[in-house]
């Protein structure tokens, strides 16, 4: 075998050579806390499962409806728009790419946070789009005066990821109406965790998106849906890409499920409430420990402990089966990224904490 990257073959130089987002591990153990890719620790709304029972599976047999028809419909009267408003994807990670390839197409950098989802540069290599990325404050906190300047096209998520952080909406509306030569994405994967969405406002500016999930807040990550808001100019853009890449990115069965789900807003309600629940108690717990964050928003809290080490603590987590988020590079490598599982699973979580860190005293 020759060597797999030998730069003498000709044809080396028309391959697109891209380094891969790096998804948080899917380890299973059958006794484990899984606390680092922000799932839901509930099921999906029992719904879905009686949805999935009825499906038809001579009906498989079919092509779905390429433009998701159905659950087109059911989020637009769940949100209270025009069906024409809304475009659904196979996760929001599929809902982003497809906007970074329709809108991010001009010469001047894409503008993203120094501190953010580490998918978005890698997009913006694969698409070859030129950015920058402005750093958050010392408080992590985005500064919108960063993002008042030239630039083709403007993206963070809100809250921020990994941080929690929630940029206030009337500074959000700020950014938006200083960019309104470019497309303004928020990332709103985790905004039914308490903080305020952007969606009124796409009646009101052209350029903006606003990107939300059935991931996090639905329970539904190994489903992939995800979804984007904006005036129908831009949605028709967005199918119009969409249709030239693949047109049946949304199968039956997941258009059955994601139906059921959005049609059951009690169970939608009482599982995120039970989560911001368990995540302020969570805060005070940490912060007795001698942990210190910034307020989150998010199902995650993105902590740093004034005297172990993050890799440390991460290590011995994990020797416990209980598994966090550890990103080792860069100006947060000594935080941690908690997702706020169960109750049941936070209390086992704080109590190992509370008696490794007393043992490490002594
Ligand atoms: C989880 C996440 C997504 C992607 O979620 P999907 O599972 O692809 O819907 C997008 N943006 C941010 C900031 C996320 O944390």
């Amino acid at each position: 075998m020759q060597n797999m990257t030998d730069s003498s073959r000709a044809w080396e130089k028309n391959i697109r050579k891209v380094v891969p987002y790096t998804p948080g591990e899917q380890p299973n153990q059958p006794d484990m806390i899984k606390l680092n890719t922000n799932e839901n620790p509930y099921p999906p709304a029992p719904g879905v499962t009686l949805a999935l029972q009825k499906m038809d599976m001579d009906s498989l047999r079919l092509y779905p409806d390429p433009t998701a028809g159905d659950l087109v419909r059911a989020i637009a009267s769940f949100y209270d728009l025009k069906e024409e408003q809304v475009f659904v994807g196979v996760g929001s990670d599929d809902v982003l790419a497809m906007c970074f390839l329709t809108f991010f197409n001009g010469k001047k950098p894409i503008l993203f946070p120094d501190i953010t989802y580490s998918f978005y540069d890698v997009w913006a290599d694969l698409f070859r789009i030129p950015y920058e990325r402005p750093a958050l404050d010392d408080h992590l906190r985005i500064c919108k005066e960063d993002y008042f300047r030239p630039n083709g096209g403007v993206i963070f998520p809100n809250p921020n990821a990994p941080t929690g952080v929630e940029l206030p909406l009337s500074e959000i509306e700020e950014i938006i109406r200083a960019n309104q030569d470019s497309i303004v994405i928020v990332d709103e994967a985790y905004v039914d965790f308490g903080a305020q969405s952007a969606l009124p406002l796409i009646e009101k500016y052209e350029n903006l998106l606003v990107v939300q999930t059935f991931s996090k807040s639905r329970s539904m990550a190994g489903m992939r849906i995800g979804m984007a808001f904006g005036n129908p100019v831009l949605i028709k853009y967005l199918n119009d890409v969409k249709y030239s890449f693949n047109s049946y990115t949304m199968n039956r069965t997941v258009i059955a499920a994601g139906v059921a789900s959005i049609q059951d807003e009690a169970y939608f309600r009482e599982t995120c409430d039970k989560i911001v629940e368990t995540r302020e108690w969570t805060k005070q717990q940490l912060s007795d420990l001698g942990f210190t964050f910034e307020d989150s928003r998010a199902n995650f809290i993105f902590a740093a402990h004034k005297e172990c080490p993050a890799a440390e603590l991460f290590q011995v987590l994990r020797e416990q089966h209980i598994y966090v988020r550890y990103f080792p590079k860069g100006r947060t490598s000594n935080h941690l990224r908690i997702t706020i599982g169960t109750k049941k699973e936070m209390e086992i979580f704080v109590a190992f904490l509370k008696k490794y860190l007393a043992g490490r005293k002594q």
